[in-house]
C-alpha cells in the first residue's frame, strides 16, 4: 500500500502536479528602475510576486501559487515580517498538494532570512527556497528570472529538504550562505562549507547532502516581536572603547555579540566592558569579523563563542537562544 502512495507521490511529482507555493517579500528582485541600463538607481520591493512569476515564461502553467507576505527593500527587514513569514511557510509546507516553498527577497540581509527561517521552520521533509536578484526587475540583462526558475526547480526536487537560497546557478545552504559582493550577480558564497549544489540547464547536480532541518516552529515564538530579546552587534577595532557596549547596556539590551578579530580576539578596551556586561546578566557571544573559518576556543575564555556563524547569523542565534531557552 505504501510503494502505491509513495509511486502516485512520485507520478505527481514527475508530472509537476504538486504545488511550488512563492511567497513574495520585495528586494531588488521585485526592483524597478526608469531606465532599462540603470542597474543601481532604482527602487526596490515594486513588483508584486505574481507578475514576478508571469514574467518567466516556462513558469507558465505550472502549479504554482503565490502570496505576497511584504514589499520591501530587505535592508528594512523586520521581526515582524520574520514572524508572519515563517507562519505562512510552516501552513504551506504542512499541506499535502505543496511541494515546497519559494520566497523572493532582496538580497541585502537575505542570510539573515534564511538562517532564521532554518532556525525557527520545520524544512525536514520539504525545501523552502529563497531566491533573489542583484539586477533589478527592468534591468537589460535582469537575473531574477533565471534565480526564480531555478528555485522553483529545486523547490521541486525530489527529496530536497533543508532550507536554501538559490542564486546564479548555485545552491546554498541558510547556515552557510552570506552575500560577498555588493554589485556582481554572483555575490553570494557558502564560505568553507561549499555549496549543496548547482542548478544547470534545470538540473540540479548536488555535491553533498540537503542541509539538515533544525527548525523547532515558530509557536515557541513570542507572538509580539516588539517583545523579543534585544540583541544588537559591536565591533572590535584597532581604537575600540568600553562606551559602546556601557550604552547599550543602558538601553537595557538583552544580548550582544562582538565581531571580534581574527580568531575571536578582542581589545582589551572593548573585552573589559563586554564582561562587565556579562557579570551584569547580558548575554554576549563571540563571533569573527573574518569572512571565513569559525572561532575556535582553548577552552578558558570567559566569553563564550559562536563557532562558525557570521556576526549576524549569530545575533539571530543569540535571539532565539534567549526567546525559547535553546
Ligand atoms: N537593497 C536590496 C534588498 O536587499 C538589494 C537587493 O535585493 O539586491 O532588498
Amino acid at each position: 500500500m505504501q510503494k502505491v502512495v509513495q509511486d502516485v507521490v512520485q507520478e505527481v511529482v514527475q508530472q509537476g502536479r504538486l504545488k511550488v507555493v512563492i511567497l513574495g517579500t520585495g528586494g531588488t528582485i521585485a526592483g524597478t528602475a526608469a531606465q532599462a541600463g540603470d542597474t543601481i538607481g532604482y527602487t526596490a520591493g515594486q513588483v508584486g510576486v505574481a507578475a514576478l512569476v508571469a514574467a518567466v515564461p516556462m513558469l507558465a502553467g505550472e502549479a504554482l501559487e503565490s502570496e505576497q507576505v511584504a514589499q520591501l527593500d530587505s535592508k528594512d527587514m523586520t521581526h515582524a515580517v520574520w514572524l508572519a513569514l515563517a507562519q505562512r511557510v510552516e501552513a504551506h509546507l504542512a499541506r499535502p498538494e505543496v511541494a515546497g516553498v519559494v520566497i523572493t527577497h532582496g538580497t541585502d540581509t537575505l542570510e539573515e532570512t534564511a538562517y532564521f527561517l532554518h532556525r525557527v521552520v520545520d524544512a525536514s521533509r520539504k525545501p523552502v527556497v529563497l531566491c533573489a536578484a542583484m539586477r533589478p526587475a527592468t534591468a537589460l540583462s535582469a537575473d531574477g528570472p533565471q534565480n526564480l526558475l531555478d528555485a522553483v526547480q529545486l523547490a521541486r526536487t525530489e527529496g530536497a529538504a533543508g532550507v536554501m537560497a538559490v542564486l546564479a546557478g548555485s545552491v546554498h545552504a541558510a547556515a552557510d550562505v552570506r552575500k560577498v559582493h555588493p554589485y556582481r550577480a554572483d555575490a553570494f558564497s557558502s564560505g568553507d562549507a561549499g555549496v549543496v549544489a548547482h542548478i544547470e540547464a534545470g538540473r540540479v547536480r548536488r555535491h553533498r547532502p540537503w542541509p539538515e532541518a533544525a527548525g523547532s516552529g515558530s509557536r515557541r515564538l513570542r507572538a509580539d516581536p516588539e517583545l523579543w530579546p534585544r540583541v544588537e552587534i559591536v565591533t572590535s577595532h584597532a581604537g575600540a572603547r568600553g562606551t559602546l557596549v556601557a550604552a547599550l547596556q543602558a538601553a537595557g539590551v538583552d544580548g550582544i555579540v562582538v565581531a571580534a578579530t581574527g580568531n575571536g580576539s578582542l581589545h582589551h578596551e572593548l573585552e573589559a566592558a563586554l564582561v562587565a556586561a556579562q557579570q551584569a546578566g547580558v548575554r554576549v557571544l563571540r563571533s569573527t569579523r573574518c569572512l571565513d573559518g569559525a572561532v575556535l576556543d582553548a577552552g578558558t575564555e570567559v566569553l563564550s563563542s559562536a563557532g562558525a556563524l557570521t556576526p549576524v547569523k549569530a545575533r539571530i542565534a543569540l535571539l532565539l537562544d534567549l526567546m525559547t531557552g535553546g
